[in-house]
């Protein structure tokens, strides 16, 4: 075969393998987009797990007329211009993939007013926009719907590797929950096959930290609160009496992202070493926050991992911090009796 250029869809649809595994992968992005564009609260609703429907519905910034159609178009962003800002980023996108990697594997409707608008304007497609696509007047509220319908439903590939409608609908819950998590000041509401799942009211973190997490973990958690060279850890992390089986309530944000961090986790275990059986898991909410520079973001296409540029001295702040926690709580055992 000769050499050639990928048509738009196929590029974006390779994209979305990496990108929107999942209906709890579309879930994040879409509700990241809705953070970005600082709404105040996010509706989530969902049928069939999310494989059948996933409607997400905020009344952020919304997204003027002319712009609808190039939020659907690759590597279009209104978050970042230059590599500078990347190295600063502080929102949640900046690929400018979300959209477009999910236009291309669903048939999905984009509704958005801003602010000055008198009503909505809609653009729609599936699998892609057409190239004469017009935007559309719709009835809408300041703010943005996304509505993404029978995801995969031109990847068969994909769409085989989907689970029960049970188990993706836990993911996108847990999805959803981490996100309500580092956002108490947002209000989010999920609702599957038409019944609410949650509906979280803005609040303080504690109260957020209770709502999801349960009055057990707040009862046996000690409140963190540690700061030095720039650095900022807080939260709750539960006494290793409250462990876990599972690693199911252990929940790490740096600078409100959530993340999956092998560093991160490695602090943590060290921390909690000499109090935990090595087959329990602790529980911890914890929010890490550094300069956005001394983080890089850009490692992972779905931002899941991170890299800080001085990983040691972040480590020992994260090992050191929750140590003395622990320790503070649980007084050394008397020396005097050993030989
Ligand atoms: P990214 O988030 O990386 O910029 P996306 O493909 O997720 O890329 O979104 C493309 C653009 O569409 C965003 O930069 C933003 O300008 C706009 N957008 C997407 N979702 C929303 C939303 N809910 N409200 C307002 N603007 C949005
Ligand atoms: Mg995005």
């Amino acid at each position: 075969m000769a050499i050639r250029i990928l048509p738009e869809q196929l590029i974006n649809q390779i994209a979305a393998g990496e990108v929107v595994e999942r209906p709890a992968a579309v879930v994040k992005e879409l509700v990241e987009n809705s953070l970005d564009a600082e709404a105040r609260a996010v509706e989530v609703e969902l049928e069939g797990g999310g494989l059948s429907l996933i409607r997400i519905r905020d009344d952020g910034n919304g997204i003027a007329r002319d712009e609808l159609p190039m939020a659907l178009t690759r590597h279009a962003t209104s978050k970042i211009e230059s590599l500078d800002q990347l190295e600063r980023v502080a929102s949640f996108g900046f690929r400018g993939e979300a959209l477009p990697s999910v236009l291309s594997v669903s048939r999905l409707s984009l509704v958005s007013r801003t602010a000055t608008d008198e009503h909505g304007w809609r653009l729609a497609g599936e699998g892609a926009i057409a190239a004469d696509a017009q935007p559309q007047p719709a009835p809408h509220s300041p703010g943005t719907t996304l509505e993404v319908r029978d995801l995969f439903y031109n990847t068969p590939a994909r769409r085989k590797f989907m689970r029960t409608e049970s188990t993706e609908f836990r993911h996108v819950d847990q999805a959803l929950r981490r996100i309500a998590l580092a956002r108490p000041e947002r209000a989010f509401a999920l609702r599957h096959n038409g019944r609410e799942v949650f509906r979280l009211a803005r609040g303080s973190a504690e109260a957020r930290m209770k709502a999801l997490c349960g009055e057990a973990f707040a009862d046996s958690a000690i409140l963190i609160e540690e700061e030095r060279l720039g650095m900022r850890l807080w939260g709750w992390t539960a006494l290793p009496s409250f462990s876990r089986a599972q690693p199911d309530l252990q929940y790490f944000f740096v600078n409100g992202r959530v993340v999956r961090d092998k560093l991160v986790a490695s602090a943590l275990r060290r921390a909690y070493a000499d109090a935990l059986h090595s087959t329990r898991y602790p529980a911890f909410v914890l929010f890490f926050e550094l300069d956005p520079s001394g983080v890089d973001v850009n490692v992972h296409p779905a931002k899941l991992e991170v890299r800080f540029r001085q990983s040691a001295t972040v480590h020992d702040f994260l090992f050191g911090s929750i140590q003395r926690a622990l320790r503070d709580v649980r007084p050394e055992p008397q020396q005097h009796h050993r030989v």
